[in-house]
């Protein structure tokens, strides 16, 4: 498999020259998906900070034994189960991860490292996490779309309709013309005609009376 993978890898790099003829699709730099990962990494990196504040116990030295006190704090110091500050941060997210998943989880508390996580903090990780979920969710595609509905125009105005489903949330319509939309229903907070939930049954009906009025 090794050799076979080096061969592939051989007549694609030889295919890849500057060269080469042929189409050679642009990189795609997806603008959205960088902030986003540079905010789920600044975000993840500043919880484990909060996190180590609240949990985690300065190295104690607890009477003579076959170490001394400088090698104990040096063995602490350089244990992977803690957090380190500047010197964890340059591990990156994924470490952030593991280590905010251990206090999540109260790991490691007779280890003499940590403390239980106070409810406090644990609320404010829960907020982090929800929130880098969300946007992590939204540039995958997954667990929220906003999607134009084809064929089926405003009743109120004619323009397009736009369906949004939000995860654990309901299914919303709102009208894309904006404040110009004549539909007598509610506004959102952009002044578009929205129809929650509790409307998309009459907006069904007044769509299907005005195609039959077509007919
Ligand atoms: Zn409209």
């Amino acid at each position: 498999m090794w050799a076979v993978r080096d061969a592939e890898a051989r007549a694609e790099r030889e295919e890849r020259n500057e060269y080469a003829l042929g189409d050679a699709p642009a990189p795609v730099l997806n603008l959205t998906a960088m902030e986003t990962l540079g905010y789920v990494e600044a975000e993840l990196l500043a919880l484990a900070d909060v996190i180590a504040n609240a949990c985690q116990l300065a190295p104690r030295f607890i009477g003579p034994g076959a170490e001394s006190s400088i090698d104990f704090v040096a063995a602490h110091n350089s244990d992977p189960r803690r957090w380190h500050y500047n010197a964890s941060w340059s591990k990156g997210a994924h470490w952030a991860a593991v280590y905010v998943d251990g206090r999540l989880a109260d790991d490691d508390l007779d280890a003499g490292h940590f403390r239980r996580m106070p409810d406090r903090t644990r609320h404010e990780a829960a907020d982090v996490v929800r929130e880098c979920w969300r946007q992590t969710a939204a540039v995958l595609g997954i667990g929220e779309r906003h999607v134009p509905i084809p064929d089926r125009p405003c009743p109120g105005c004619g323009g397009v309709l736009m369906l949004h489903q939000v995860v654990d949330e309901s299914p919303a319509v709102s009208c894309e013309t904006g404040r110009d939309c004549t539909a007598p229903v509610e506004r959102d907070i952009r002044g578009r005609a929205w129809w929650d939930w509790r409307h998309l049954g009459a907006l069904a009906g007044a769509l299907d009376a005005r195609e039959r009025g077509a007919a």
